[in-house]
């Protein structure tokens, strides 16, 4: 059974980036008709706030994203006690009494000196003696993992290929605060065993920290912490996606504050954002797509490059467009202006960028329009065309025909005036289908009031 979670931190609203992340677990899981799992991150009680965890959800809704369980760290916490009271027991967690400015400085001086800037593991050397006297003076300790600087770290990456980490390369992580407050290490590997996660898709600003979760499943799994996945081992695969970039090529502070807020104030579609980034950064081509069955079924890992994926306005724009070109009227109708039935969004669509645009056009069928001054001779030429508009199946091109006879013109001279006459535009949907709408009496009328100037 595949599983798997998209873990936002309600610390605030998803950015694009966050986006695509949960899309990608979304469409893992739906691929192999297994389960999606929505984890909210708040074991940061000072920063998480109530209101982006509900912002996330209506984002996933309106992505269309539908979760099949919601779970939340800070309803959590007594697992996250087991855990550390096991792999304390084990020997993998130790106290450590460093102040954030000794940790600083030692940080320094290994930078100075050319060497990684690795935690040098002073507090494993502390006797008791000494941890004793550092509790004494009332300074508590914060908790770190102590890495098995045995073996090199290996797994099989889902995008990136065979991974290999020296772990006497990693600092030891800290996994908790002096106050008792977790960090985002243990909780995290506690939470993919207990909801039986088969599969880590994120970001690859996390590859070094899958090296140390690698230990930390492996550590809970040795001390019998939770009975194994379901065949697959203690530890879930995983896959690290290359980041996203904004057109300048970095990381931009512009994506980060694209949200689903931003894009839907622009009339984006949620098909047009899944479309583009079910794709981006993949040897697939992007593509208009809005059927999410089709998405799915080309969604394979082994496309995704491993170079920084391009997120660019114009393109999701572009999609964005020709998705819309083709929404059916019930995907668009509650959005559409009062009145404007199927016809009418069949004619109009073509035109717009956006669904809201509708409004506009629509204005041109409802009426009231603003006439151009016209000639003399297209003015004559108006009143001709009220006297012989006649109403039947195509009155458009019955009107053009009956003109083109009478008067001889054609082309730009025979149609641009009746369009200026009758939407007061130079542009804009299909006459033919624009004429039934705005009726024969209302149209008559406006050819008539363009002839008389
Ligand atoms: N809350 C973490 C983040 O947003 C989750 C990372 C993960 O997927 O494990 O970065």
């Amino acid at each position: 059974m595949t599983t798997t979670r998209f873990a936002p931190s309600p610390t605030g609203r998803l950015h694009v980036g966050n986006i695509r992340t949960a899309l990608h677990n979304w469409m893992l899981a739906r691929k192999a008709g297994g389960r999606f799992i929505l984890r909210i991150d708040d074991t940061d009680a000072e920063r998480s706030r109530e209101e982006f965890v509900d912002a996330i959800r209506e984002d996933l809704e309106w992505l269309g994203l539908a979760w099949d369980a919601e779970e939340r760290q800070s309803e959590r916490l007594e697992r996250y006690d087991a855990a550390f009271a096991a792999l304390r027991a084990a020997g993998r967690i130790y106290p450590a009494y460093e102040t954030a400015q000794e940790l600083e400085l030692k940080r320094k001086i290994q930078l100075g000196r050319g060497l990684p800037p690795i935690y040098d593991r002073a507090a494993l050397e502390l006797t008791d003696d000494e941890r004793a006297a550092k509790e004494a003076e009332g300074i508590a300790p914060h908790w770190r993992f102590r890495l098995d600087h045995g073996e090199a770290i290996t797994w099989e990456d889902g995008i990136r290929g065979t991974q290999k980490f020296d772990p006497a390369q990693l600092s030891d992580p800290v996994i908790r605060r002096a106050d008792g407050s977790w960090l985002y290490m243990l909780p995290s590997a506690v939470d993919d065993i207990d909801m039986g996660v088969s599969q880590v898709l994120r970001g690859e600003d996390h590859v070094s920290n899958t090296a140390v979760q690698i230990q930390m499943f492996t550590a809970l799994h040795a001390a019998q912490f939770a009975a194994q996945h379901d065949g697959t081992g203690p530890v879930p695969a995983f896959a690290h996606e290359a980041l996203l970039i904004g057109k300048e090529g970095k990381l931009s502070k512009r994506l980060g504050s694209l949200g689903c807020d931003t894009f839907r104030e622009r009339g984006i579609e949620p098909e047009a954002l899944v479309a583009l980034l079910a794709r981006l950064g993949t040897s697939l081509p992007v593509e208009p797509i809005a059927d999410r069955g089709a998405l799915l079924e080309t969604f394979e890992l082994s496309t995704f490059g491993r170079a920084p994926a391009k997120f660019e306005d114009a393109e999701l724009e572009r999609i964005n467009t020709a998705i819309v070109h083709h929404m059916p009227f019930e995907a668009v109708r509650p959005r559409l202006p009062h009145g404007m039935d199927e016809a009418g969004w069949l004619a109009i669509r073509p035109n717009v960028h956006t669904v809201a645009e509708a409004q506009e056009w629509w204005g041109l069928v409802t009426g009231p329009i603003a006439q151009p001054d016209f000639t003399p001779e297209d003015r004559a030429y108006l009143g001709e065309a009220a006297q012989v508009l006649q109403w039947s199946e195509n009155p458009w091109a019955g009107l053009t025909d009956a003109l083109k006879e009478r008067t001889g013109r054609k082309g730009r001279a025979l149609f641009l005036p009746l369009r200026q006459a009758l939407t007061g535009m130079d542009h804009g949907p299909d006459m033919g289908e624009l004429l039934p709408l705005i009726g024969e009496d209302e149209a008559r009328a406006r050819l008539a009031r363009a002839a008389q100037g």
